[in-house]
């Protein structure tokens, strides 16, 4: 089904501005955003997925992933189709990419959002996440929802490339508990290239994403090159690092998918070395992805060094967290930023 998609704007040419993410579309009748679901109809701008999900998951927090929040919940996850991204490298573009390939269709299931709040609650979920395609695209979906999650007592995480307008930003900050935000690269013409968007607005979103309280984490998928080189991730981890060292950065292996199926898997040197670069840079979580590493995987204390949060196996398949609820080492007593309740 279709809904008004408020977060927009009637312009005095009778055209309207999606205020959703830093695209900023502006479109006449019967135009589509570059997301490939939201159009304007009847002179105003419909979100076309509204309760229309498209992947709908119960996944480990930490297959999000996410580190720091909740250690061992489970998280309902869903996603609609549409991306405003073309990520070449997109291991979700069978729904992300779909209206774009299809000549606008949408696809997926009725999802009503009192519904996603009853199944989350029925399967001992923690919290929702709004996931595998990008969720700034189906805003007024993921704000309903969220706001009725919070009644009920669950948590909401986005899971994003950063897009997100300041306003998208001061809506959801109420609502979503945490983010995990990609960094893709730290060069623009990487973002233009290989994603159709722009380096800028993604650091803007990040920096005031973290400014308006929401938790969050920096994924950085590296590519053997396109995006691996000392200099760029250096750059990456300084730019995390001056913003807050507590910020954890998960660093993931590329695996060949969608229209870069000739480049190689990204090997766990890569991983290893960025790592090390994270680390001289100051950040206090680094973790690595996508490979077998349990030591890279699990969360040490800054203070005394010791593993406090044991992850191995399969992502989120053994997880033992010796954290107190206060996120306290139980070693030191220092506590470790999260959100852990
Ligand atoms: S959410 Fe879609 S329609 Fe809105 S600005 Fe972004 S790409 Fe354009």
């Amino acid at each position: 089904m279709s809904a008004h998609a408020w977060l927009s704007k009637t312009l005095h040419d009778r055209t309207v501005l999606c205020q959703a993410c830093a695209h900023a579309c502006k479109l006449g009748e019967g135009e589509y955003g570059i997301c490939g679901v939201r159009r304007v109809e009847g002179g105003e701008l419909k979100l076309l997925v509204y309760e229309r999900a498209a992947a709908v998951n119960i996944d480990p927090v930490e297959k999000k992933p996410m580190f720091h929040f909740l250690p061992d919940t489970q998280v309902f996850s869903l996603g609609t189709v549409g991306c405003n991204f073309t990520c070449e490298f997109c291991q979700n573009y069978n729904i992300s990419q779909y209206p774009q390939e299809h000549q606008h269709r949408i696809v997926g299931q009725d999802l009503p959002v009192k519904r996603i709040v009853e199944l989350a609650r029925e399967n001992g979920c923690d919290s929702i996440a709004y996931t595998y395609n990008e969720p700034i695209v189906f805003f007024e979906y993921t704000y309903d929802t969220a706001k009725l999650a919070h009644e009920h007592g669950l948590k909401n995480i986005y899971v994003t490339s950063g897009y997100e307008t300041r306003k998208a930003l001061d809506l959801l900050a109420p609502y979503i508990d945490g983010m995990n935000i990609d960094i893709k690269s730290f060069s623009d013409t990487f973002y233009q290239e290989t994603c159709g968007a722009r380096l800028k607005p993604v650091l803007e979103a990040v920096k005031y994403a973290h400014q308006k309280g929401i938790w969050i984490e920096i994924t950085t998928l590296l590519i053997s090159g396109k995006n691996d080189s000392d200099e760029e991730i250096r750059s990456i981890a300084n730019f995390i690092a001056k913003l807050d060292t507590a910020i954890p950065w998960h660093l993931s292996a590329f695996h060949p998918t969608y229209k870069m199926l000739d480049t190689p898997r990204t090997p766990a040197s890569t991983l290893q070395r960025a790592y090390k670069i994270g680390k001289e840079a100051g950040l206090k979580y680094l973790y690595v992805g996508n490979i077998d590493d349990e030591d890279r995987e699990s969360t040490y204390c800054p203070a005394c060094g010791k593993r406090v949060i044991d992850r191995h196996g399969h992502i989120g398949q053994f997880v033992t967290n010796t954290l107190n609820k206060n996120g306290e080492c139980p070693h030191c007593g220092n506590t470790i930023e999260g959100v852990w309740r």
